[in-house]
């Protein structure tokens, strides 16, 4: 099948990829200059693991191309993706003026009928209006889509290539079958395609963000507890984990959810359904406790150093979870904020996210060459993003770097013993 995937970022570029890989042609289009330039040059302008690879085999061969030209991009293909960004506007609902805009150009340049497949994560109603906005511009035939996607960064890759589900909302039976034998290669190992009307399709991506945000919180709220009344949420997690009906995946406690997709779409879906008169209240609640959740690794730093003013704060992990160089809405954004603030001097380090971060903090911060290089002369340790690569450290080195042995550990990575054992104050999330 001849593919255009419009918009070329974490989920863009891997659906591409993936796509060409199971032997379609496809070209990514991006209005980024210099994104398509670098991905003309062989280079990925994200950190994803398993993608140069997948994206220099698939150039090679041919099957993957990249433009800034929308119109050729489109006539020249029969099903056409819209990947772009869905960022949160003002009120807190998804700005949809690139999806549409998007929309609009597609109209313009087709010469056919076309299948326009909305991968962007769009409120309910979205594909109407993508409809409404197509049938204005053009007299071609075409079907609307909706196929949210439910990739993971950092797994990526794997998450298209074995999903768990592909959800598609069509409304008819033209554009169905051509989703369905465009995913056949995903799902041979039996991941079921479930075709539903687009509204659905729309909302499954909400719900799904939400719940996962929802168990973050809720966990976040039982470490809190455990703190207070003296229990291990270590124990606490096991015990519910193992009820099948709760399962163990999304029960660890941390520094608050970040990334581009949880704070967003949470919000969107408040918004949306308040515009239905609608109050999500659970929702509400979730989005207070992640704020709240993402100040107390600072309080817990205030608290034992009394003022952090002149001193000097290792931070372990800036992206907003392992295995990306993403830091939108990264938990360790506020965390420096605060520190820096108040007058602490910040020495950050993250194996990926180093590049980005000078972009954020400019030269309010150091930038370390390691883990290690981050604690000379620290005064504290916070661990904020759980790398393996933090897992296993040399305690010794460490503490012989350090000016004072003190972790905050916001992932719990370690072990209160293990800590005690190795000499270290250690503060870690909802174990005394
Ligand atoms: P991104 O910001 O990484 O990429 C969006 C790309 O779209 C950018 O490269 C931008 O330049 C391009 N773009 C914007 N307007 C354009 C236009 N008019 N023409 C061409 N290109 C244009 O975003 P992302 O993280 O890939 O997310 C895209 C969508 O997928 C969002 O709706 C998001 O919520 C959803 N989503 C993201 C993830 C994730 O893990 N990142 C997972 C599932 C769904």
């Amino acid at each position: 099948m001849r593919i255009a995937v419009v918009g070329t970022g974490y989920v863009g570029l891997v659906a591409g990829a993936c796509f060409a890989e199971s032997g379609n042609d496809v070209v990514c289009v991006d209005k980024d200059d210099t994104k398509i330039r670098t991905l003309k040059r062989g280079k990925i302008p994200i950190y994803e693991p398993g993608l140069e690879e997948l994206v220099r085999r698939n150039r090679a061969e041919g099957r993957l191309t990249f433009t800034t030209t929308l119109p050729k991009a489109v006539r020249d293909s029969s099903v056409i993706f819209i990947a772009v960004g869905t960022p949160q506007g003002e009120d807190g609902s998804a700005d949809l003026k690139h999806v549409l805009g998007v929309a609009g150009e597609i109209a313009k340049a087709m010469n056919g009928y076309k299948v326009i497949v909305d991968k962007s994560t769009v409120p309910v109603g979205t594909s109407e209006k993508v409809r409404e906005v197509i049938r204005r511009a053009t007299t071609h035939p075409f079907s609307v889509v909706s196929n949210p996607e439910f990739l993971k960064q950092g797994a990526a890759i794997d998450d298209f290539m074995k999903p768990d589900r592909v959800v598609i909302g069509a409304e008819d039976a033209r554009a169905q079958e051509l989703m369905l034998e465009l995913y056949a290669p995903f799902t041979r190992t039996g991941a079921p395609i479930m075709v539903m009307d687009c509204a659905s399709a729309e909302l499954s991506k909400y719900a799904a963000n939400a719940m996962l945000a929802s168990r973050i919180s809720f966990m976040n709220e039982v470490a809190n507890v455990c703190e207070v009344v003296g229990a291990d949420v270590d124990h606490v997690r096991k015990a519910i984990g193992s009820d099948r009906r709760i399962g163990n995946a999304f029960l660890f406690p941390g520094v608050g959810y970040g990334g581009s997709c949880f704070p967003k779409d949470v919000q969107a879906m408040i918004r949306f359904a308040s515009d239905h008169d609608y109050e999500f209240k659970i929702l509400e609640a979730v989005e207070k406790v992640n704020a709240l959740q993402k100040s107390r690794l600072f309080a817990k730093i205030k608290k034992h150093l009394g003022s952090v003013k002149g001193k000097t704060v290792a931070v372990w992990g800036l992206a907003f979870k392992p295995r990306t160089d993403d830091m939108r809405e990264a938990p360790s954004i506020p965390l420096i904020e605060s520190l820096v603030a108040a007058g602490a001097t910040v020495q950050a380090y993250d194996p990926e996210a180093m590049k980005i971060a000078r972009g954020l903090f400019g030269a309010k911060i150091t930038y370390s060459s390691s883990n290690y290089d981050a604690l000379k002369g620290a005064d504290c340790l916070a661990i904020v993003t759980e790398w393996n690569e933090f897992r296993r450290p040399d305690f010794e080195r460490m503490r012989s770097l350090m000016r004072s042995p003190v972790i905050f550990d916001g992932r719990n990575l370690f072990t209160p013993d293990q800590m005690k054992q190795s000499g270290f104050t250690y503060y870690s999330v909802g174990r005394s």
